[in-house]
């Protein structure tokens, strides 16, 4: 059993933290659970705990009070919360309260994988660290990827970690590269289902309510990153995310629409021969999968796959000029520097807006191009550069477009 590999689950009470749970519940006999992480759910935390008896414990926030600077999911205020360390008994004696949880859990040494869980740029740390301590990330926070690309690309070469995604698109490619070159890879085809508004009008989308945003059509998800599948600011994301995994130029991304979210993604290769990955739409595979790569394991939950069920597959082309936030991302890839994280951190104070009843689903775009317009040249060149970048389009966006 010793030789069993630790997993690490940073966000283990949200939507893939939970769907990672049920995965590690079925593979005792080659993953341990030494430690958990969550926002502040701490009833769930310490039935999760009870359950999987990790190492480690870490929560950000207790009792519904944010430490000195955890509330901030942008910039690092440059405080330390004063009771990092604090072992507290409200969930188990080995709890660690406050944002620096998510770093000592990443870098333990009894984790040898890191599933990074946590929504937005508050991941970012977290992922550096697991990587320079020469760790697996099993990477579902695409935000970390967008915000600092080249960051994470020189944590790897520093400390030899490896980057796996979990994002079913970037699970899918990788599968189907499966170990060729770069030069036999003519581009990827990310598939996007289009979201809850795939075919409503202009008119109609510019006063789509959070209750309609939030009825996704195929995946059960987190509210942001619902809310992000609406808008397709997600599929910008992921964009830049396959451009930095697969080290892709932005011109070999595509993106096609295809609404029953079967195919996960293709690749089309240099000859002319396109291969793609299937499946039904859940997160267990692509969880799975980014524990055990290049190798795959029996999975008992897995269903038999049944295309006739699945039918019809469908695909249609984009509708960039209603949806002009996927343009607005894809296009802050392409800029580089500080472009991407400015992007992302307007767009995520824009949907925390949004989710509060505060802006109009059409102002979320606008946002975030005003964002990109304003700050259009902010350096890049370290992390205190990205995260204050971050900081900026926040505040741009919560003072010209908050309440
Ligand atoms: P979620 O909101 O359901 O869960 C987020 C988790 O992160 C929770 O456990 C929460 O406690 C924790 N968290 C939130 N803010 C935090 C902070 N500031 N510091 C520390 N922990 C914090 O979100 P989700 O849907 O599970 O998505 C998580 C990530 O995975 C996102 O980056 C999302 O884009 C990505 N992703 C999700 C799916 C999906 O199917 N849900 C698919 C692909 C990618
Ligand atoms: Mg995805």
């Amino acid at each position: 059993m010793s030789d069993r590999q630790g997993v690490a689950i940073l966000g283990s009470t949200g939507s893939i933290g939970t769907t990672a749970l049920k995965v590690l519940a079925r593979h005792r006999d080659r993953f341990r659970v030494a430690a958990l992480t969550a926002f502040s759910n701490a009833d769930l935390l310490k039935e999760q705990a009870a359950a999987f008896k990790p190492t480690f414990v870490g929560l950000v926030e207790q009792n519904g009070q944010r430490t000195a600077d955890s509330g901030q999911r942008t910039a690092d205020s440059g405080q330390r919360t004063s009771d990092i360390g604090h072992r507290t008994s409200d969930i188990g004696d080995r709890t660690v309260i406050g944002r620096d949880c998510l770093i000592e859990a990443a870098t333990r040494p009894d984790v040898d994988i890191v599933l990074n869980a946590v929504v937005g740029a508050a991941g970012l740390d977290a992922t550096l660290a697991a990587l320079e301590a020469g760790k697996r990330v099993a990477l579902a926070n695409k935000e970390t990827l967008v915000m600092a690309g080249h960051l994470v690309r020189s944590a790897i070469e520093r400390g030899g970690g490896e980057i796996v995604p979990v994002d079913s698109e970037h699970s899918a490619i990788l599968q189907c590269i499966a170990g060729r070159s770069n030069d036999e890879v003519r581009r990827v085809v990310l598939t996007a289902s289009g979201g809850p508004f795939r075919d409503w009008t202009r008119e109609r989308l510019e006063r789509a309510t959070v209750e309609e945003a939030l009825r996704h059509p195929t995946w059960r998800m987190g509210k942001k990153i619902t809310v992000d599948s609406a808008t397709l600011a997600n599929k910008a994301l992921e964009v830049i995310e396959a451009h930095y995994l697969f080290d892709l130029d932005f011109t070999r991304i595509d993106i096609v629409v295809h609404p029953q979210s079967v195919v996960h993604s293709f690749v089309e290769f240099v000859d002319g021969s396109v291969l793609a990955q299937m499946g039904v739409p859940s997160m267990e595979l692509p969880v799975l999968y980014a524990l055990t790569h290049p190798r795959r394991i029996p999975d008992t939950a897995s269903v038999t796959f049944d295309p006739v069920a699945l039918s019809p597959l469908t695909f249609e082309r984009v509708r960039h000029d209603d949806f002009p936030a996927l343009q607005l991302g894809i296009e802050a890839g392409r800029a580089g520097g500080a472009a991407p994280a400015v992007f992302n951190a307007a767009n995520e104070q824009a949907v925390e807006i949004f989710l509060r009843g505060k802006m109009t689903f059409g102002e979320i775009p606008r946002a975030i191009a005003a964002a990109l317009h304003t700050l259009d040249d902010l350096p890049a060149h370290s992390r205190d550069a990205l995260q204050a970048a971050d900081a900026a389009a926040r505040a741009f966006v919560r003072e010209k477009f908050g309440c």
